[in-house]
């Protein structure tokens, strides 16, 4: 595949199952130069799978992502090309990707994307809730402005998806039923995983279902509205 010189790629990867990747993420990653990641060892267990040869890689990690500004433009004047990986799914889907592209905008180089997986498109894509418009709001606040976001939200007039760990899912799941009341979710739980569970139903269904079954994993959770 011919690249275009100076340009950085933002490549979309697997949220789970490596097969979910498209063709042209693969062969944009042999043919860049370099690659910008966030865990070396989990953008290495890609590489390797797809046989993509070993290249230098530049790290670039959530509330450090400045760092990486030098060394990307100077390789784009240099007229090379660059891919931006997270560790899952799309690059800047609550994941570090806005602050790079914004500068490297600014400094006026070429910014392309190779669309694939998000687990917010994933979890839609099953909705039996209707979807035509939907707000992403992706990780609450962890403390600071958190009742009031979950305020603001379930006065939306749409249905709103929100990303959560493993560790407050049943703290935001009983949120969810205290601020929304009695909503329909549809619920991923390691979607393209083996362990995937897809639950619909209501908040208090949820938390019974939950509290039954594993909440080991990743989360991506659509409240209707
Ligand atoms: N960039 C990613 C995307 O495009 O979806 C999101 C990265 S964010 C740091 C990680 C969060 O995304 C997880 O905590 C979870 O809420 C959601 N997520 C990622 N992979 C998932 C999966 N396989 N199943 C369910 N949720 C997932």
């Amino acid at each position: 595949m011919k690249l275009i010189p100076s340009t950085l790629y933002i490549v979309a990867t697997p949220i789970g199952n490596l097969e979910d990747i498209t063709f042209r993420a693969v062969q944009v990653l042999k043919d860049v130069d370099t690659i910008i990641c966030e865990d070396t060892r989990v953008t290495g267990r890609l590489l390797a799978r797809y046989e993509i040869p070993k290249k230098p890689l530049i790290p670039h990690y959530k509330n450090q992502e400045a760092k990486a500004i030098v060394p990307v433009i100077k390789q784009l004047q240099e007229g090379k090309t660059l891919a931006l990986v997270s560790d899952a799914g799309t690059p800047g889907i609550s994941d570090p990707g806005f602050y790079l592209v914004s500068e490297i905008v600014k400094a006026g180089f070429r910014v392309e994307p190779i669309p694939g997986p998000a687990a917010v498109t994933a979890l839609l894509s099953v909705s039996h809730i209707p979807n035509q418009h939907f707000y992403f709001e992706g990780f609450l606040p962890h403390k600071k402005g958190r009742q009031t976001r979950l305020k603001y939200l379930a006065e939306m007039d749409c249905g709103v998806v929100f990303y959560e760990s493993t560790h407050r899912i049943m703290k935001f799941l009983t949120e969810i039923a205290d601020y929304f009341g009695k909503r329909e979710l549809l619920i991923g739980r390691e979607l393209t995983k083996i362990h995937e569970t897809i639950f619909r139903g209501s908040c208090s269904e949820a938390i019974a279902f939950f509290t039954e079954h594993s909440v080991k994993g990743e989360f991506v959770i659509y409240v209707s509205n």
